[in-house]
Protein backbone atom coordinates (compact mmCIF):
# COMPACT_ATOMS: atom_id res chain seq x y z
CA UNK A 1 0.00 0.00 0.00
CA UNK A 2 1.44 3.59 -0.79
CA UNK A 3 1.88 6.05 1.68
CA UNK A 4 -1.35 8.18 0.54
CA UNK A 5 -3.19 5.24 0.37
CA UNK A 6 -1.95 4.59 4.38
CA UNK A 7 -2.59 7.95 5.23
CA UNK A 8 -6.32 8.30 3.28
CA UNK A 9 -6.93 5.18 5.51
CA UNK A 10 -5.82 6.65 8.53
CA UNK A 11 -7.32 9.76 8.59
CA UNK A 12 -9.90 9.90 5.90
CA UNK A 13 -9.39 11.11 2.06
CA UNK A 14 -11.10 14.68 2.64
CA UNK A 15 -8.80 15.10 5.67
CA UNK A 16 -5.74 14.43 3.59
CA UNK A 17 -7.13 16.09 0.47
CA UNK A 18 -7.27 19.72 2.51
CA UNK A 19 -3.76 18.65 3.90
CA UNK A 20 -2.39 18.47 0.55
CA UNK A 21 -4.41 21.39 -0.41
CA UNK A 22 -3.19 23.16 2.42
CA UNK A 23 0.14 22.38 1.77
CA UNK A 24 0.27 23.70 -1.72
CA UNK A 25 -1.41 27.06 -0.51
CA UNK A 26 1.75 27.27 2.44
CA UNK A 27 4.54 26.55 -0.55
CA UNK A 28 3.04 29.27 -2.39
CA UNK A 29 2.56 31.53 0.41
CA UNK A 30 6.39 31.02 1.56
CA UNK A 31 7.52 31.06 -2.04
CA UNK A 32 5.74 35.06 -2.49
CA UNK A 33 6.77 36.49 0.85
CA UNK A 34 10.35 35.06 0.58
CA UNK A 35 10.48 37.05 -2.49
CA UNK A 36 8.71 40.12 -1.05
CA UNK A 37 10.60 40.25 2.44
CA UNK A 38 13.83 39.47 0.83
CA UNK A 39 13.59 42.32 -2.03
CA UNK A 40 12.79 44.76 0.44
CA UNK A 41 15.44 43.85 2.61
CA UNK A 42 17.72 44.29 -0.91
CA UNK A 43 16.56 47.20 -1.43
CA UNK A 44 16.85 48.53 1.98
CA UNK A 45 20.36 46.90 2.75
CA UNK A 46 19.46 44.28 4.77
CA UNK A 47 21.25 41.32 5.45
CA UNK A 48 20.28 38.62 3.15
CA UNK A 49 22.65 35.70 4.19
CA UNK A 50 20.46 34.89 6.96
CA UNK A 51 18.53 33.12 4.83
CA UNK A 52 21.34 30.36 3.77
CA UNK A 53 21.91 29.24 7.57
CA UNK A 54 20.01 26.69 9.30
CA UNK A 55 18.35 29.10 11.67
CA UNK A 56 16.10 29.88 8.73
CA UNK A 57 15.64 26.66 7.63
CA UNK A 58 14.69 25.79 11.37
CA UNK A 59 12.05 28.22 11.08
CA UNK A 60 10.72 27.31 7.76
CA UNK A 61 9.93 23.84 9.18
CA UNK A 62 7.46 25.86 11.54
CA UNK A 63 5.96 28.02 9.27
CA UNK A 64 4.82 24.62 7.26
CA UNK A 65 3.69 23.30 9.97
CA UNK A 66 1.55 25.78 11.02
CA UNK A 67 0.41 27.17 7.56
CA UNK A 68 0.88 23.61 6.36
CA UNK A 69 -2.38 22.31 7.73
CA UNK A 70 -0.77 19.74 10.29
CA UNK A 71 -1.47 22.28 13.17
CA UNK A 72 -4.87 23.81 11.70
CA UNK A 73 -6.97 19.90 10.53
CA UNK A 74 -5.18 18.12 13.63
CA UNK A 75 -5.64 20.34 16.84
CA UNK A 76 -7.27 23.70 16.10
CA UNK A 77 -10.42 22.55 14.05
CA UNK A 78 -11.23 19.21 16.28
CA UNK A 79 -10.81 21.78 19.30
CA UNK A 80 -13.29 24.54 17.57
CA UNK A 81 -15.75 21.98 16.88
CA UNK A 82 -15.34 20.42 20.12
CA UNK A 83 -16.06 24.06 21.50
CA UNK A 84 -18.27 25.92 19.22
CA UNK A 85 -21.99 23.94 18.89
CA UNK A 86 -22.03 24.51 23.09
CA UNK A 87 -20.62 28.33 23.32
CA UNK A 88 -21.01 30.17 20.17
CA UNK A 89 -22.90 33.66 21.27
CA UNK A 90 -22.35 35.27 17.68
CA UNK A 91 -22.68 39.03 19.43
CA UNK A 92 -21.50 40.93 16.25
CA UNK A 93 -21.76 38.49 13.35
CA UNK A 94 -25.08 40.99 11.97
CA UNK A 95 -22.94 43.92 12.14
CA UNK A 96 -21.03 44.63 7.95
CA UNK A 97 -18.18 42.37 7.76
CA UNK A 98 -15.63 45.36 7.93
CA UNK A 99 -17.06 46.68 10.99
CA UNK A 100 -17.03 42.96 13.10
CA UNK A 101 -13.31 42.22 11.58
CA UNK A 102 -12.47 45.71 13.00
CA UNK A 103 -14.43 44.45 16.22
CA UNK A 104 -12.48 41.29 16.55
CA UNK A 105 -9.32 43.27 15.39
CA UNK A 106 -9.27 45.80 18.63
CA UNK A 107 -10.45 42.94 20.83
CA UNK A 108 -7.77 40.16 19.91
CA UNK A 109 -5.27 42.31 20.03
CA UNK A 110 -6.05 43.71 23.61
CA UNK A 111 -6.49 39.95 24.76
CA UNK A 112 -2.79 38.82 22.90
CA UNK A 113 -1.00 41.85 24.68
CA UNK A 114 -2.27 40.89 28.21
CA UNK A 115 -1.44 37.21 27.40
CA UNK A 116 1.44 38.15 25.94
CA UNK A 117 2.62 39.91 29.20
CA UNK A 118 1.83 36.77 31.07
CA UNK A 119 3.74 34.62 28.88
CA UNK A 120 6.81 36.36 30.22
CA UNK A 121 5.57 37.02 33.40
CA UNK A 122 5.10 33.33 34.14
CA UNK A 123 7.83 30.76 34.31
CA UNK A 124 5.77 28.18 33.55
CA UNK A 125 4.54 29.85 30.44
CA UNK A 126 7.76 31.38 29.57
CA UNK A 127 9.23 28.00 29.61
CA UNK A 128 7.18 27.44 26.06
CA UNK A 129 7.38 30.87 25.01
CA UNK A 130 11.01 31.31 24.95
CA UNK A 131 11.31 28.88 22.29
CA UNK A 132 10.10 31.93 20.16
CA UNK A 133 12.85 34.07 21.71
CA UNK A 134 15.50 31.40 21.12
CA UNK A 135 16.05 32.48 17.75
CA UNK A 136 19.13 34.67 17.27
CA UNK A 137 18.55 34.96 13.41
CA UNK A 138 15.14 36.90 12.70
CA UNK A 139 13.37 36.12 9.39
CA UNK A 140 10.00 36.39 8.07
CA UNK A 141 9.31 32.77 8.98
CA UNK A 142 10.31 33.75 12.48
CA UNK A 143 6.54 34.43 12.82
CA UNK A 144 5.97 31.03 13.11
CA UNK A 145 8.41 30.42 15.63
CA UNK A 146 5.97 28.84 18.31
CA UNK A 147 6.26 25.53 20.47
CA UNK A 148 2.68 23.88 20.38
CA UNK A 149 1.38 25.01 23.37
CA UNK A 150 2.46 28.41 23.40
CA UNK A 151 0.27 28.46 20.31
CA UNK A 152 -2.73 26.53 22.22
CA UNK A 153 -2.59 29.42 24.67
CA UNK A 154 -3.16 32.17 22.24
CA UNK A 155 -5.83 29.84 20.77
CA UNK A 156 -7.45 28.92 23.74
CA UNK A 157 -7.28 32.68 25.46
CA UNK A 158 -8.08 34.43 22.25
CA UNK A 159 -8.55 33.67 19.10
CA UNK A 160 -11.45 30.63 20.19
CA UNK A 161 -13.09 32.63 23.13
CA UNK A 162 -13.16 35.61 20.72
CA UNK A 163 -14.65 33.93 17.36
CA UNK A 164 -17.34 31.94 20.19
CA UNK A 165 -18.30 35.30 21.71
CA UNK A 166 -18.20 37.27 18.32
CA UNK A 167 -19.45 35.07 15.91
CA UNK A 168 -16.27 36.22 13.73
CA UNK A 169 -13.22 34.53 12.34
CA UNK A 170 -10.03 37.15 11.97
CA UNK A 171 -9.72 36.07 8.62
CA UNK A 172 -13.75 37.00 6.85
CA UNK A 173 -12.62 40.24 5.74
CA UNK A 174 -9.84 39.55 3.06
CA UNK A 175 -7.83 43.22 3.26
CA UNK A 176 -7.78 43.19 6.86
CA UNK A 177 -6.03 39.55 6.56
CA UNK A 178 -4.04 40.65 4.27
CA UNK A 179 -2.85 43.01 6.01
CA UNK A 180 -2.50 41.72 9.30
CA UNK A 181 -0.48 38.72 7.70
CA UNK A 182 2.02 41.44 6.00
CA UNK A 183 2.60 43.57 9.44
CA UNK A 184 3.58 40.08 11.09
CA UNK A 185 5.79 39.17 8.60
CA UNK A 186 7.52 42.02 8.03
CA UNK A 187 7.73 42.44 12.02
CA UNK A 188 10.62 40.17 12.01
CA UNK A 189 12.28 41.16 8.60
CA UNK A 190 15.43 42.60 8.68
CA UNK A 191 14.19 46.26 7.93
CA UNK A 192 14.89 49.63 9.59
CA UNK A 193 10.96 50.73 9.15
CA UNK A 194 9.15 52.64 11.83
CA UNK A 195 6.26 53.64 9.62
CA UNK A 196 6.24 57.42 11.34
CA UNK A 197 3.71 58.27 13.01
CA UNK A 198 1.63 55.28 12.17
CA UNK A 199 4.34 53.27 14.60
CA UNK A 200 2.51 54.50 17.55
CA UNK A 201 -0.73 52.21 16.05
CA UNK A 202 0.53 49.43 14.22
CA UNK A 203 3.51 47.49 15.18
CA UNK A 204 6.85 48.06 13.12
CA UNK A 205 9.88 45.83 12.34
CA UNK A 206 12.02 48.14 14.51
CA UNK A 207 9.56 47.93 17.56
CA UNK A 208 8.94 44.25 17.29
CA UNK A 209 13.12 43.80 16.56
CA UNK A 210 13.42 45.62 20.58
CA UNK A 211 11.12 42.78 21.86
CA UNK A 212 13.36 39.92 20.94
CA UNK A 213 16.94 42.34 21.93
CA UNK A 214 19.19 40.66 24.44
CA UNK A 215 19.81 44.01 26.02
CA UNK A 216 18.12 44.23 29.54
CA UNK A 217 16.47 47.41 29.03
CA UNK A 218 14.30 46.26 26.17
CA UNK A 219 12.98 42.90 28.26
CA UNK A 220 9.39 43.03 28.45
CA UNK A 221 8.52 45.66 25.96
CA UNK A 222 6.96 45.83 22.92
CA UNK A 223 4.31 42.99 23.34
CA UNK A 224 2.11 43.96 20.43
CA UNK A 225 1.24 41.84 17.83
CA UNK A 226 -0.19 43.91 15.18
CA UNK A 227 -1.56 46.91 17.24
CA UNK A 228 1.12 49.06 19.34
CA UNK A 229 -1.48 51.33 21.19
CA UNK A 230 -1.31 48.85 23.76
CA UNK A 231 2.25 49.28 24.59
CA UNK A 232 1.37 53.00 24.27
CA UNK A 233 -1.45 53.62 26.32
CA UNK A 234 -0.12 50.90 29.05
CA UNK A 235 3.66 52.19 29.32
CA UNK A 236 5.42 49.11 28.13
CA UNK A 237 6.54 50.71 25.05
CA UNK A 238 9.94 51.25 24.07
CA UNK A 239 11.57 52.57 20.53
CA UNK A 240 15.05 53.16 19.70
CA UNK A 241 17.32 51.90 17.06
CA UNK A 242 16.83 48.50 15.33
CA UNK A 243 19.06 46.50 18.04
CA UNK A 244 22.11 44.00 16.20
CA UNK A 245 21.55 41.44 18.61
CA UNK A 246 18.65 39.14 18.98
CA UNK A 247 17.86 35.96 21.39
CA UNK A 248 18.45 34.66 24.80
CA UNK A 249 20.96 34.20 27.34
CA UNK A 250 21.53 31.31 28.95
CA UNK A 251 19.70 29.37 27.18
CA UNK A 252 21.53 27.56 23.67
CA UNK A 253 18.92 26.79 20.86
CA UNK A 254 18.45 22.88 20.28
CA UNK A 255 17.98 23.89 16.46
CA UNK A 256 15.50 21.70 15.92
CA UNK A 257 11.74 21.50 15.42
CA UNK A 258 11.69 18.35 17.68
CA UNK A 259 14.09 19.30 19.79
CA UNK A 260 12.28 22.22 20.71
CA UNK A 261 9.49 20.76 21.52
CA UNK A 262 10.40 18.58 23.77
CA UNK A 263 13.33 21.04 25.37
CA UNK A 264 10.51 23.15 28.02
CA UNK A 265 9.62 19.42 29.58
CA UNK A 266 13.74 18.98 29.86
CA UNK A 267 14.56 22.00 31.67
CA UNK A 268 15.31 22.05 34.59
CA UNK A 269 16.98 24.04 37.73
CA UNK A 270 17.79 28.19 36.48
CA UNK A 271 15.10 29.39 34.53
CA UNK A 272 16.55 33.10 34.27
CA UNK A 273 14.81 35.29 31.44
CA UNK A 274 12.84 38.15 31.02
CA UNK A 275 10.17 37.03 33.27
CA UNK A 276 12.58 36.97 35.97
CA UNK A 277 12.44 40.89 36.38
CA UNK A 278 9.54 42.70 37.16
CA UNK A 279 7.04 44.03 34.61
CA UNK A 280 6.77 48.09 34.09
CA UNK A 281 4.25 49.38 36.33
CA UNK A 282 1.03 50.20 34.26
CA UNK A 283 0.56 53.42 33.30
CA UNK A 284 -1.92 55.32 35.85
CA UNK A 285 -1.24 52.80 38.86
CA UNK A 286 -1.12 53.64 42.33
CA UNK A 287 1.88 54.83 43.12
CA UNK A 288 3.12 55.46 39.41
CA UNK A 289 3.80 59.14 38.47
CA UNK A 290 1.90 59.83 34.92
CA UNK A 291 4.09 62.91 34.18
ZN1 LIG B 1 7.43 37.62 23.73
ZN1 LIG C 1 8.60 37.79 17.45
Amino acid sequence: MELSESLRALFGAQQIDALVAAMQSASRWLIAMLALTAALEYATGGNLKRYRTSSFLNDLVYAVFYRGGLYILFIYLPLLSLLSPRYSLNLVSNLPLPATALVYLVCSEFLMYWIHRLQHASPLFWRFHKVHHSQTCLTFVTQSRFHVVDQLVNHLFVAIPLMLLLGVSPVQWFPLMVMGELILMLEHADLQWRFGPFGRLIVSPVFHAIHHSVLPEHHNRNFGQILSVWDHMFGTAAEGPRPRTFGLTGWAIPQSFLSELTAPFRQTGDQSGPYAEPLPPVRGAPGDNPG
